[in-house]
């Protein structure tokens, strides 16, 4: 077989066809093993935001390879929290390979120079603060992990296990997990959570454009609260 990173997009989807067949029935772990010290050995990253429930995926990784590159989007409107909270679970799981994204310089002095684009146009902050950033970064692997799952929105409702979207592969080891399934793993596994999930944040993006929400709530509604927006607009990972 040509090696990945030189067959055509035509061969890429009958790889697909392929690795869908040899692997769509794993569990997610055996799935991760085979997805980043097999077939894509080298040419694979995690994006994670060290959200609300990353420390699962980031925890089945640590696993399999804790060298992976995880690709962490600093966007420089994080919670605090946030970062401290990478740092935490860099240590605790020893994950050796976070790599750093943060937006252009130039493009922010040009577009958001006040920081307060997102007042105005949020599509337009995160298109240059997550958009275009992770554009550039993920480019450079034939595939990238993602923690999302089915159940989140109507969008993600028929999400696979391998997929390929336009020529990278996506890869979505939770894809079938169900809400309780995540809360459990986190239970089990004894794994720490983010501190703002106990002051009522179950999901944490950058912090002018999340707010808490009620016991009961979706837990995604405290995001773009008031406005229609509920993606920035790269779908890698489940919480940026
Ligand atoms: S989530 Fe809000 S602050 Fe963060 S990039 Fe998007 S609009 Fe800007």
């Amino acid at each position: 077989m040509d090696t990945i990173s030189t067959i055509t997009n035509p061969e890429k989807a009958a790889l697909l066809d392929q690795l869908t067949a040899d692997y769509g029935n794993l569990d997610s772990l055996a799935l991760l093993d085979r997805m980043i010290n097999h077939e894509f050995k080298n040419k694979i990253a995690l994006v994670s935001s060290f959200g609300a429930e990353s420390v699962i995926l980031l925890d089945l990784v640590a696993e399999v390879a804790p060298d992976t590159p995880i690709i962490f989007l600093n966007t420089r409107k994080l919670f605090g929290e946030t970062l401290k909270y990478r740092d935490t679970l860099a240590e605790r799981l020893g994950l050796t390979n976070i790599i750093e994204v943060r937006p252009d310089e130039e493009e922010l002095k040009v577009e958001d120079h006040n920081g307060l684009l997102w007042t105005r146009d949020t599509d337009a902050c995160c298109d240059v603060r997550k958009v275009r950033p992770l554009a550039r970064t993920v480019s450079g692997y034939e595939a990238w992990i993602t923690g999302r799952k089915r159940f989140q929105s109507s969008t993600r409702s028929n999400i696979n296990l391998i997929e390929l979207d336009g020529s990278q592969f996506k890869i979505n080891p939770l894809a079938y997990w169900s809400q309780e399934e995540l809360d459990q793993r986190i239970i089990d596994r004894d794994l720490p959570s983010h501190p703002l999930v106990e002051e009522g944040y179950p999901s944490i993006g950058c912090m002018p454009c999340t707010v808490r929400v009620e016991v009961g709530q979706d837990r995604r509604s405290g995001r773009w609260q008031g406005l229609e927006k509920t993606e920035c607009g790269i779908h890698i990972a489940e919480n940026i």
